[in-house]
């Protein structure tokens, strides 16, 4: 038995759930106010049968004890993994060989944990600071704040930095890798931020990742980052995200700005669950980092930015993401921080009353934006987005449904017809193993990393009822090298990546893309069975007590969800002419 299934033998779910919220017993099962969002009747409930846990309320969700502890620590899988071990007694195999990848990260955190002290402390006490010190208070920061984020100052020389970390042990060649040093070509190697007021950027878990800097003058650019280094890259970072993941989950809501002071300000007034992009337009990285806090992503933007191209580009990543996104577009001229820090009122009014992007796309030009909206609906993959969305074009533009429906209809028939799948292929397919699943998928994927970049069945995360797999399927498309992707893994999931990618290859190598569209239903089919039988104890319980357990209409509600999409299931294998056999 691996380590992990020994952690989860041992582990019981009623008991950890039972340390962060009150467990009240319902049936067979327990039901609690849910620990991840605020509510009033519960609609949290615990299966000690499965060991599992499920959230019918705003989070939708659930899952076994290393994904309650992972939601609930804000850790990664390695850390509630050992977390849960040295609760259970379990002895978790000890790695004579470390992960050197890792170590060689762990120094880079460092340096930059490093550096981050020497330059606050210059910030707060050093007379050269002074400037720096004026322009915060200037713009309104207290001490609190500076203290939060950790802002530095960085002297008016070409090597304090250099001798203060190379005093305290550093390598030259580390600091410049780490890019708080940089070596010109006649090897002169210098401090790369000078004169600057600094940001520290972190990543989820608080370790320092890299730096943005700001001038203290007029000067241009007025703002720089630290390069790409083995721990920083800007397309998947996400400032003040250490600070403002459980408020983000908390208050189901990320809210995206642009700058660094729009984050400080946010959270100096209490909004916590804002973070900046690092540029003017989001990422797919940054959108996958988010979602696994709230589905609810609130982009706030200036009038400039708030570009045609943005706005489309933000349906697509509806779809794609199965999230939902909405726009505040501020008054002209002004920053999230001028706004929070004039009325922190006025800004919570502009959040609540943010709209839908589709509203937006249809305020910059009605005719155009219906043409362009045809496409990328019909583009949809999942059928009740699409219908959301018609019916909200309908109401935008006033053009009927079914017209718009049919547009939508003639769209999807002409792109579908494109495609080379044809029936007689699609016949061919037999479902290949019969079990289990999730380790039979997983090696698909393992084994051909380009299925990522297809534009396919779209596979979520929750379909992964086991932990470790649902851990191993994030990582695999998180990650961009997939030749890294063993490196990337927490080193106890190492052995199962060894075993997957070994994994029947021969088989494996022949009609991928079938093959994933075929697992990716299959798994949608098991979890959408699996909350279903979630849903029916609760009811059945609902039954026995009335009144107790979660809110009814609630629940039926995603009862016509779960079995809306069950229906396209069975659709969609009527199509591929398996019929509708429950059994692989
Ligand atoms: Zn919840």
């Amino acid at each position: 038995m691996s380590a992990i299934d020994e952690v989860k033998q041992k582990i019981d779910i009623v008991e950890l759930v039972g340390q962060y919220t009150t467990l009240k017993k319902a049936g067979r099962n327990l039901t609690a106010l849910c620990p991840f969002h605020s509510e009033k009747t519960p609609s949290f409930f615990v299966y000690p049968d499965q060991q599992s846990w499920h959230c019918f309320g705003a989070c939708s969700t659930g899952g076994d004890a290393f994904s309650f502890l992972m939601r609930k620590e804000g850790v990664d899988f390695g850390e509630a993994l050992r977390l849960l071990a040295q609760r259970a007694g379990v002895a978790l195999p000890s790695r004579p060989v470390q992960d050197a990848r890792r170590d060689e990260k762990d120094k880079f955190y460092q340096i930059n944990a490093a550096a981050a002290q020497y330059f606050h402390n210059l910030l707060l006490n050093s007379p050269a600071g002074e400037k720096a010190r004026n322009y915060i208070t200037s713009r309104g920061l207290n001490q609190k704040a500076i203290e939060n984020f950790q802002l530095g100052y960085a002297m008016n020389s070409w090597d304090a930095l250099k001798r203060h970390l190379t005093e305290k042990g550093y390598k030259e060649s580390e600091i410049v890798e780490a890019g708080l040093l940089v070596a010109n070509e006649e090897g002169r190697i210098y401090d790369r931020f000078r004169n600057k007021l600094l940001f520290p950027i972190s990543e989820n878990r608080g370790r320092i990742t890299g730096f943005g800097a700001r001038v203290l003058d007029d000067s241009v650019p007025k703002y720089v980052n630290s390069p790409q280094t083995p721990v920083f890259d800007k397309s998947s970072t996400l400032y003040g995200i250490n600070l403002a993941s459980s408020a983000i989950r908390q208050k189901n809501m990320a809210i995206i700005v642009e700058g660094y002071m729009d984050v400080i300000a946010a959270h100096q007034y209490g909004e916590n669950n804002v973070v900046a992009s690092m540029g003017t337009s989001i990422t797919d990285a940054q959108v996958t980092a988010l979602k696994k806090l709230s589905r609810n992503i609130l982009l706030v933007l200036d009038p400039d930015a708030a570009g045609e191209e943005a706005m489309l580009r933000c349906i697509q990543y509806e779809d794609k993401f199965d999230i939902e996104m909405k726009f505040v577009i501020l008054p002209g001229g002004k920053d999230p921080d001028d706004i929070i820090k004039e009325s922190v009122e006025t800004w919570r009014k502009l959040v609540t009353e943010a709209l839908p992007v589709v509203d937006y796309t249809v305020n910059i030009d009605r005719n155009e934006a219906v043409n362009k909206l045809i496409p990328i609906i019909a583009g949809m993959a999942d059928d009740l987005r699409r219908d959301r969305y018609i019916r909200q074009l309908e109401r935008l533009t006033g053009i009927r449904y079914d017209q718009l429906e049919s547009s939508v209809k003639a769209f999807r028939i002409r792109t579908s017809s494109k495609r080379p799948r044809t029936e007689a292929m699609a016949r061919a397919t037999k479902p290949f193993v019969s079990s289990p699943l999730e380790e039979s998928c997983l090696a698909l994927l393992v084994q051909h990393p380009e299925l990522k970049s297809r534009e396919i069945e779209l596979l979520l995360p929750d379909y992964f009822e086991n932990s470790a797999n649902r851990e191993i399927f994030v990582v695999w498309q998180q990650t961009d090298d997939p030749a890294a992707l063993r490196e990337q893994l927490d080193p106890v999931l190492q052995d199962s990546y060894d075993i997957l990618s070994n994994k029947d290859k021969a088989i494996l190598a022949t009609r991928i893309e079938e093959r994933y569209n075929d697992y990716v239903l299959r798994l949608r089919e098991e979890y959408l069975r699996s909350v279903e039988r979630k849903r029916a104890a609760v009811f059945a319980l609902e039954a026995e007590t009335k009144g107790a357990g979660a809110d009814r209409r609630k629940l039926e509600e995603d009862g016509i969800d779960t079995s809306v999409r069950l229906g396209e299931i069975f659709a969609q294998r009527a199509r591929k002419g398996r019929g509708t056999s429950k059994n692989p």
